[in-house]
C-alpha cells in the first residue's frame, strides 16, 4: 500500500461546546463550527456565540487541533460588509475559513487569512482545484458526486490540498444545488435553512388537464392519490467511508470530513473515534475488514439513516435510498437525570434521577461542555454507604466516574 507520509486529518463537526470537547477527546485533528451567519446551518441552533469563540480556539489550541470557521453561504450584496468584520474579528482564533462565494474569498484573501472552499462550490475536476489554488486556496472541499478514481487524480494534479467528506448524511441533489427546501417552505439550502423535504414520503395526486390539483372523477369525492414508494424515494442512506477507508488515505486525501453540525456529542464522538481509529490503523498495518465491521457497529449506535458508500463506488442506484425518516441507530437514548456534585479526590459523581431510572451495569453518558462525553457502565451504586441496585425518578445515587462536572447531563443508552 503506498500512503502518503502524512496521516490525514480527521475533521469533526461541532454545533456546540460539548460536541468540540467530544471531538479533541475523540481524537480529532481538526473542527469546524459556524458562528451562527453566513453558513449552511445559520437557521440551526447548531452554532457557537462570538463569545464563545476565543474559548473553542483555546481548546483546540490546546489539543493540537485545528479549528475552521465556515462562512460558506451564498452571499448577497448587504452583506459583504458583515463578512468582512467577521473575517476581521475573528482571524486570531481560526486556523482557516470555509467559503464558497468568491466575494469570501477575496475578503480572506484581502485580510490575510487562510481559506477553504467549500463543498457548495461543487469543485469536481483538477483544474477547477488547481484554479482555486491560484486564487489563493489552501484547501477544496470536492464534491461528494466525486468517484475515488476521480478523487486520486485531482490530488495528483491539481497541487491543492484536498478534503472529502467521508461520513455522514448526504442529500439527493447535486452538492449544494438544492432547491427543494426552498420550492416547498421559501427556506434555502443555499442559506443555511434546508428543512429537508427529501426526507418525507409523498403522494401523488391527479391533477386537471390545466395542472390545478382536484381532477376528480365520477364516484369520488376527492382527487385520486398514490403513494409514491416503497420508500422515501428521495432521502439518501448515509455515508460511511469505514469498508475502504485505507482506499481513501491511499489516494492522497489530505482531509477526512464527517458531517453533521447539527447531530448531538455522541455522534461526533462515535465518529470520530471510529475515524480515527480506522486512520491509526491503516497507518500501522493493522487495518482489515473484521476493525472496519467493528468500527461500523460503533458508528451504527448512533444517529444515521442506514449506511452507503455514497458516490465514491460510481453512481448511486436505488439501494442508497433509505426507507428511515429518522434515526436507524441501533441504540436508544434516554434522560436519566443531571450530575448533582462531582467528588473530585475520590472520583466519585452523584447524579440525582429526574427521568429514566439509574441501574447498576446500565451504559450510561455524561454530556457536559467541559466534560464532553463520559461513557461508562455503570459501577456498583451506593447511597448514603448502602449498595443499591438502581436509583428512580426523584432518587440519587453515587458510583466512580472519570472526571464529570455538576450540572452534566446523564443518558442511558438502551440497545434498541
Ligand atoms: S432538501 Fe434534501 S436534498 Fe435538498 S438540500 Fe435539503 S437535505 Fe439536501
Amino acid at each position: 500500500m503506498n500512503l502518503p507520509p502524512r496521516k490525514p486529518e480527521i475533521l469533526a463537526p461541532a454545533g456546540d461546546m460539548t460536541c468540540l470537547q467530544a471531538a479533541l477527546d475523540a481524537g480529532a485533528g481538526a473542527v469546524y463550527l459556524g458562528l451562527g451567519a453566513f453558513n449552511m446551518r445559520a437557521r440551526s441552533s447548531a452554532n457557537f456565540s462570538a463569545e464563545e469563540l476565543p474559548e473553542a480556539s483555546r481548546r483546540c489550541r490546546e489539543a493540537g487541533a485545528r479549528l475552521y470557521l465556515t462562512l460558506n453561504s451564498i452571499l448577497f450584496e448587504g452583506e459583504l460588509a458583515g463578512v468582512e468584520r467577521t473575517v476581521r474579528d475573528t482571524r486570531r482564533f481560526v486556523d482557516a475559513f470555509i467559503v464558497s462565494d468568491l466575494a469570501a474569498m477575496r475578503i480572506c484573501r484581502e485580510c490575510g487569512a487562510a481559506f477553504h472552499v467549500s463543498t457548495q462550490m461543487s469543485c469536481s475536476n483538477s483544474v477547477a482545484a488547481a484554479a482555486l489554488r491560484e486564487m489563493g486556496a489552501s484547501r477544496v472541499v470536492l464534491a461528494r458526486e466525486c468517484t475515488l478514481a476521480e478523487v486520486a487524480e485531482i490530488v495528483r494534479k491539481s497541487g491543492i490540498e484536498v478534503e472529502t467528506f467521508v461520513h455522514g448524511a448526504q442529500c439527493v441533489a447535486v452538492s449544494g444545488r438544492c432547491f427543494l427546501s426552498h420550492h416547498a417552505y421559501g427556506k434555502s439550502a443555499n442559506r443555511g435553512e434546508c428543512r429537508q423535504p427529501c426526507r418525507r414520503e409523498f403522494l401523488v395526486t391527479a391533477v386537471d388537464r390545466y395542472g390545478r390539483p382536484g381532477a376528480v372523477d365520477a364516484g369520488r369525492d376527492s382527487p385520486p392519490e398514490f403513494s409514491v414508494g416503497p420508500h422515501t424515494v428521495m432521502s439518501a442512506k448515509d455515508l460511511c467511508s469505514l469498508p475502504f477507508v485505507d482506499k481513501l488515505a491511499e489516494a492522497g486525501i489530505a482531509s477526512f470530513k464527517i458531517e453533521g453540525r447539527a447531530r448531538n456529542p455522541e455522534y461526533v464522538r462515535a465518529t470520530t473515534l471510529a475515524y480515527r481509529r480506522a486512520v491509526d490503523a491503516v497507518y500501522d498495518g493493522s487495518f482489515g475488514a473484521a476493525l472496519a465491521e467493528e468500527l461500523q457497529r460503533d458508528v451504527s449506535r448512533v444517529f444515521h439513516r442506514e449506511f452507503s458508500s455514497g458516490l465514491f463506488h460510481g453512481r448511486p442506484g436505488a439501494d442508497q435510498f433509505t426507507d428511515k425518516e429518522d434515526s436507524a441507530s441501533a441504540v436508544v437514548k434516554r434522560h436519566v437525570g443531571i450530575v448533582a456534585d462531582y467528588f473530585v479526590k475520590a472520583g466519585i459523581a452523584q447524579v440525582q434521577v429526574q427521568d429514566a431510572a439509574l441501574r447498576t451495569g446500565d451504559t450510561i453518558q455524561i454530556h457536559g461542555a467541559s466534560t464532553g462525553v463520559v461513557e461508562l457502565k455503570v459501577p456498583p451504586l451506593r447511597r448514603d454507604d448502602l449498595e443499591i441496585a438502581s436509583a428512580g425518578r426523584g432518587e440519587w445515587a453515587t458510583f466512580p466516574c472519570p472526571r464529570v462536572r455538576r450540572g452534566d447531563k446523564v443518558f442511558k443508552l438502551d440497545e434498541r
